[in-house]
């Protein structure tokens, strides 16, 4: 923890942690050492730990990055630290993500955005570690922590592992508790981890999933050991590879790293299965609907009475339209625009009913996909890390990051992130992973494979 915490400080220019609690965490980092004394302890004991600002940490301000929680400051601990800290983690602070999640470069971030500790060759221009988890994956990849949380709505945990280097995992829908993390889009977010290796991820996930009655989404289902997956190999096991994954423009890189990927799975015993998932190109324009949706309606509590900044007006609505103007940056407030005019009376049906239909087309390509298959490969993402500036001034652009990590938010399946080989400019390249629901051992067991 010590160590941790010293690198922080010689590191702030990454402008990983929004806030460092290194008081806690040595108090902490001192009751994990008595419990090992004594011969207890759980299974994360004394494990340094950073945590996406998405989760509510009792006494220790939580924003999720944006200036409408002001110095918010819960008095309760959301589900998943709580489990983490009840195995013997220690927390080292809170890490910078996209305002509300909202984002694929973590330049939405009230606080600026944090820095990819990686470089392309010859080039040393800042990259954006990916987001919207980018403080997550910037302190796991720049060794600021052993491990972060993160979450994904829409890839905000597998992309920005794909641009650092790291393990990143959403798991089946109602794995993991919401309960005491900020919400974006409900029916879509999971949290997960981003780690090292896909070995602490599955730990990691292991301790951070459990039936919450706090959430009412949350299953009730065993935790299974997905530890002892990662060595378990992929023989006898059947991979999908969706052709129409096989994008119009996707680089000849990402195109090789693929066919790596399906080389290393053949060799290890696999067998490679072409599959067709034909709703796929509807899926970004369908989250991209839900999504708002679900935020407009989510976001509506922020309105600078309860929580946060307050701007006061001459009346009620005054104050509400002064508060959230100034509270919310540009991205979300583009969201909560697009939000509410699809869930409007008259136009309802025509966007937000039939996304939803959509949703369920994607549902169905997978289940039959499922019949043929174990696991599908995809690559993680389009692209490698990208510049600051690069992207942020065309939301579009910007949106097509998720093109092929929404798919499983919208179908509620478990998706790993493996790194798995470098771009020629020197950059790591991640490959996806999806499980059919609940298999997450299948995302972990081909993981450890590729890694
Ligand atoms: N980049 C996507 C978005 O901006 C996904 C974000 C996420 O998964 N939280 O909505």
């Amino acid at each position: 923890t010590g160590a941790f915490l010293q690198a922080m400080e010689k590191s702030r220019v990454l402008n990983a942690y929004v806030v460092e609690t290194p008081e806690k965490a040595m108090e902490m980092a001192r009751a994990s050492d008595a419990r090992i004394a004594k011969g207890e302890g759980g299974r994360l004991e004394g494990a340094p730990l950073g945590i996406k600002d998405l989760y509510c940490t009792k006494g220790v301000r939580t924003t999720a990055c944006s200036n409408i929680l002001g110095e918010f400051t819960p008095t309760y601990e959301s589900t998943v630290t709580q489990n983490l800290w009840d195995e013997g983690a220690v927390m080292l602070g809170k890490l910078n993500m996209d305002e509300f999640a909202m984002g694929s470069s973590n330049e939405t971030s009230r606080f600026g955005p944090p820095i990819n500790p990686w470089r392309r060759k010859g080039d040393n221009a800042g990259l954006t570690p990916g987001g919207s988890s980018g403080g997550s994956a910037a302190a796991v990849s720049g060794n600021l922590c052993l491990a972060a949380t993160a979450s994904d709505t829409g890839g905000s945990i597998r992309q920005p592992a794909s641009f650092t280097g790291t393990v990143g995992i959403k798991p089946t829908y109602g794995r993991a508790s919401r309960y005491g993390m900020v919400a974006f889009a409900s029916s879509l977010d999971q949290a997960g981890p981003i780690a090292k290796t896909v070995e602490d991820s599955a730990l990691l996930l292991e301790i951070m999933c459990s039936h919450d009655p706090k959430d009412s989404t949350s299953l009730k289902v065993e935790t299974p050991d997905w530890r002892s997956d990662v060595r378990k190999g992929v023989k006898g096991m059947k991979i999908g590879i969706p052709k129409e994954y096989r994008i119009e423009g996707l680089s000849e890189e990402i195109e090789a790293l693929w066919q790596q990927g399906i080389a290393w799975l053949k060799a290890a015993g696999a067998e490679i299965v072409e599959i067709s998932l034909p709703h796929t190109k509807y899926a970004l324009p369908a989250y991209y609907i839900v999504a708002p949706a679900e935020a407009s309606s989510n976001l509506a509590r922020y309105d600078g009475m309860r929580y946060g900044a307050r701007v006061e007006g001459n009346n009620l609505t005054q104050t509400y339209e002064a508060s959230r103007a100034s509270g919310f940056g540009k991205e979300v407030q583009r969201r909560l625009m697009i939000g509410t005019y699809v869930l409007s009376s008259g136009y309802y049906d025509a966007y937000y009913l039939r996304a939803q239909k959509v949703r369920a087309k994607i549902f169905q390509d997978f289940v039959g996909a499922f019949e043929q298959c174990d696991a599908i490969l995809t690559p993680a993402c389009p692209s490698t890390a990208f510049a600051f500036g690069e992207k942020s001034g065309d939301p579009l652009e910007m949106y097509l990051m998720d093109v092929f990590t929404v798919t499983a938010n919208l179908a509620g399946l478990p998706g790993i992130s493996v790194p798995a080989g470098l771009s020629a400019s020197g950059l790591p390249l991640g490959l996806q992973v999806i499980g059919k629901a609940l298999d997450e051992s299948a995302c972990f067991r081909v993981g450890g494979v590729l890694e």
